[in-house]
């Protein structure tokens, strides 16, 4: 069985407490903006949201102003550097100074915040372990999620033409999920279960989601970081477990499994046939 994907979920990962204003409009603008071609297409729909919500940051005009042929001309211009085999320079220049003025970046220490590291992983480019060699960098996912990203725009212009635009959806209320099982990633090759940094607990955690970041906090009130728990894929596996998303609250008897790669609306059990 696989589930869609919801919007409002991708909504809630962009949108932690402490999110300035100026980010909450942005995001809420190109929700709106993606919300009628939401679903279709590759690459994942939550990364077109994010670069869209970062490209609306970077216009010199109000998020919650900012008309949709300025708009699409931004998206645009950088999408024609895209398909020419180019960076987008403009765009990752503009956006990332933009994250910094919302205090998202530290160009003096380097130092991102988990909503500003979403982006800086969308900009980074493989590149070849030695200096001299030939081997072009690797496009960034920015690069290869603009084309479809355009493209996307194009359907929810057309499907809306004529008509007053729906707001922006709400983000998805859930933000804490009680675990009395095991909660275990599953990556290509094994599904392991998150433990405790600090106890090892692996059982009775409680999973924490604020924006991007989840946190696991243990039965001894320890809290843990784990690594490629992404906010999207949790509350996913929270839905196809059978428990509602919409509530702020979630109990999963049992074990949750969620997984860290690949289509995020499969059921995460059925893809090494758990459970
Ligand atoms: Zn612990």
């Amino acid at each position: 069985m696989s589930l869609p994907r919801v919007l409002p979920d991708a909504v809630a990962r962009l949108l932690p407490h402490a999110a300035p204003p100026r980010w909450r409009a942005a995001v809420d603008r190109a929700a709106q903006l993606l919300a009628p071609s939401w679903g279709d297409g590759d690459p994942p729909a939550e990364v077109g949201l994010l670069v869209l919500a970062v490209a609306v940051l970077a216009l010199d005009q109000e998020p919650a102003a900012a008309d949709t042929p300025t708009i699409l001309a931004a998206v645009a211009e950088a999408t024609d550097a895209a398909e020419a085999g180019r960076e987008p320079l403009p765009l990752r220049r503009r956006g990332t100074a933009a994250l910094a003025a919302a205090g998202q970046h530290d160009p003096t220490t380097g130092a991102w915040t988990p909503l500003g590291a979403l982006w800086r992983d969308v900009l980074h480019q493989w590149l070849p372990e030695v200096p001299t060699s030939d081997i072009p960098p690797a496009p960034s996912v920015l690069r290869e999620t603009l084309p479809p990203l355009r493209a996307a725009l194009a359907r929810s212009a057309t499907a809306t033409a004529g008509h007053t635009p729906a707001p922006a959806p709400e983000p998805s209320a859930l933000r804490t999920v009680f675990v009395s099982g095991m909660i275990r990633r599953v990556t290509p090759g094994a599904a392991l279960p998150v433990r405790c940094d600090t106890c090892g607990a692996h059982q009775d955690l409680i999973l924490r989601l604020d924006g991007p970041t989840v946190t696991v906090r243990c039965p001894n009130r320890h809290d843990t970081y784990p690594n490629r728990l992404d906010a999207v894929r949790v509350v996913q596996a929270v839905r196809h477990h059978g428990a509602d998303p919409a509530a702020p609250a979630a109990g999963i008897d049992g074990h949750l499994t969620v997984t860290v790669h690949g289509d995020v609306r499969a059921d995460p059990r059925r893809v090494f046939a758990l459970d």
